[in-house]
């Protein structure tokens, strides 16, 4: 599937906008139409549902090594300046950058790509911003301007390696930068904090100085105590909460895929450090089972486990759930979600505090050694089990995922093309939007085959007891075909006909948006037949 495809589907049908469009837009940011705004709730209340509401704490759920309890949280996006201290956001959550000096374009270092050449008997880096299809032709063109050839001359250009990211590159002064006239106007990389800082209240300066949260994890961490106190939870248990994070990314790229504000479906389980090993590995494949459960496929999916230098230097074990986006080159894939084993970090941190990570080994970052740079909150967050009396710090294992990254996922799985006949019938290329039933936006369209003999009454009815049920769409204008490759492409799962045969003997078409079978269904028994499909 070709990506402007579905990004032009997207905006024509109202999934997705580019936000402030009518004033040119503003990069990174989305906003969701009508039909994007249901199938993203959709996704949110599967997961929230799957993961906290339907979770039976009775039961030992599929794979799991005992029986646990989930719950949720809400909190504010605006938390205490010290909460990003200790956790290590004020000080660690960088991207590297360059800046060119001189278009005052900025990019990030382990993103920007580009290709070593070599022409004239001189060997340059010659980078460029085009999508993944586009690379090999917008770099052969900013070679031959580099070298101020023509595009007979190609032959002159001696390409060496493959396309590789910038950090790949020491020398900068060898880089070609995308836009650039001169060669070698890159800086060196530096450090570029991506939490979105803002006032409160009339403060100036840095007493008033607070941040928009990067995660929502953080929210759970300093409420575990409140949690537990208030409720009757014992470890091990679950905290969910979904909400929006804010990163400001270097170069937000590839759709929604990498955006500046975005929502994120977090959980923090907490457990006993003798069976986290355990939670950790249930959690991976009970995360990745959800996305094949709600329509990914296997083979554009992936568990990939961090090699042991990728780890952070808290973690004991991290899997990324990555799908093969179809913007991203042959072979790769993108992050829909982080599962990691944070062993006892963060509760530990948010309790003692953080030393200045930029001067202590990171071994004696627990705080036996010296004074912590960053204080904690003093708070007592271990744990005590009633039954053995112990007292420790929960272990915690976080699935972390992305509402939007999983939206794009699920929107590129969808878009399918098939060969079908029109009214005429003539064989036109239909576009259908395979949306699993539950995440579908609409879940049942009705028409009256035509407007007159009663057909449109009937078919009111029938959307009225639908929508009191689910979202349905009522549409008497046009050709029913016409009609039918319309919500094929908003992903309606059925639609539903009131033809001359209802009016004899009280049965409706129904018609099935994938594989296009159609049967009659009694038109007392369609609500619920419907129903019982898409939940
Ligand atoms: P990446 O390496 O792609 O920047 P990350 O490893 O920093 O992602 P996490 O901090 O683990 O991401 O965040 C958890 C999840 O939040 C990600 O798996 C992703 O689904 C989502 N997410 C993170 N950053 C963004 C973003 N800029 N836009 C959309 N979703 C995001």
């Amino acid at each position: 599937m070709e990506m402007e495809k579905l990004v032009s589907l997207c905006k024509r049908r109202g999934f997705m906008f580019q936000s402030s469009e009518i004033y040119g837009g503003i990069n990174g940011f989305w906003d969701y139409g009508p039909l994007g705004v249901e199938l993203k709730r959709n996704i949110k209340e599967a997961w929230w549902r799957d993961m906290v509401t339907a979770h039976d704490e009775l039961s030992i759920a599929d794979g799991a090594p005992g029986t646990y309890e989930m719950t949720g949280l809400d909190c504010t996006i605006i938390m205490h300046p010290q909460v990003w201290k200790v956790s290590g956001h004020f000080d660690l959550f960088c991207d590297k950058m360059v800046d060119c000096r001189e278009t005052k374009g900025r990019y990030r270092f382990d993103q920007l790509r580009g290709r070593w050449v070599e022409a004239k008997g001189k060997r340059i880096f010659v980078t460029t911003l085009a999508e993944t299809e586009d690379e090999a032709e917008d770099l052969q063109r900013r070679a031959l301007k580099a070298f101020n050839l023509r595009g007979k001359d190609a032959e002159q250009l001696a390409w060496d390696g493959d396309t590789v990211s910038l950090d790949k590159i020491e020398d900068m002064t060898a880089v070609f930068a995308p836009e650039a006239k001169e060669i070698g106007t890159l800086t060196e990389p530096r450090d570029f904090n991506l939490m979105f800082p803002t006032t409160i209240g009339a403060l100036a300066g840095e007493e008033g100085r607070a941040y928009l949260r990067p995660e929502t994890a953080q929210g759970i961490f300093v409420n575990f105590k409140n949690v537990v106190d208030s409720t009757r939870v014992k470890i091990p248990f679950g905290i969910a909460q979904v909400g929006k994070s804010f990163r400001n990314e270097i170069t937000p790229r590839n759709f929604t895929f990498r955006s500046r504000e975005f929502e994120q479906m977090e959980i923090e389980f907490f457990c006993h450090p003798d069976t986290s090993r355990k939670w950790y590995e249930y959690w991976r494949d009970r995360r990745m089972k959800w996305y094949t459960d709600l329509g990914l496929s296997d083979e554009r999916l992936q568990l990939r486990d961090h090699a042991e230098d990728e780890l952070s230097h808290y973690s004991t074990g991290t899997a990324d759930i990555e799908y093969a986006f179809p913007f991203l080159p042959e072979g790769e894939y993108g992050e829909l979600e982080g599962i990691a084993h944070r062993g006892d970090f963060d509760l530990r941190s948010h309790m003692e505090g953080k030393l200045d990570p930029n001067t202590c080994p990171l071994e004696v970052e627990k705080g036996e050694n010296g004074k912590p740079k960053y204080k904690g909150s003093g708070r007592d967050l271990t744990y005590r089990d009633d039954q053995t009396n112990e007292r420790f710090t929960p272990h915690v294992i976080e699935p972390s995922a992305g509402a939007d990254r999983a939206m794009l996922a699920f929107l590129c799985e969808a878009y399918t093309e098939d060969q079908q006949p029109d009214d005429k019938g003539n064989m036109k290329t239909r576009v259908v939007m395979k949306l699993h039933p539950r995440i579908a936006p609409i879940k049942a369209a009705i028409f009256p085959l035509v407007k007159k003999d009663g057909m449109p009454e009937v078919a009111r009815d029938i959307y009225r007891a639908m929508k009191k049920r689910f979202p349905a769409f009522y549409d008497e204008k046009g050709a029913v075909g016409r009609r039918y490759r319309r919500q094929d492409e908003a992903g309606t799962p059925y639609c539903i006909t009131v033809d001359g045969q209802t009016l004899d003997d009280q049965t409706v078409t129904v018609r099935d948006r994938d594989t296009l079978e159609q049967w009659r269904v009694k038109v007392d028994d369609v609500v619920e037949e419907i129903g019982g499909r898409v939940s």
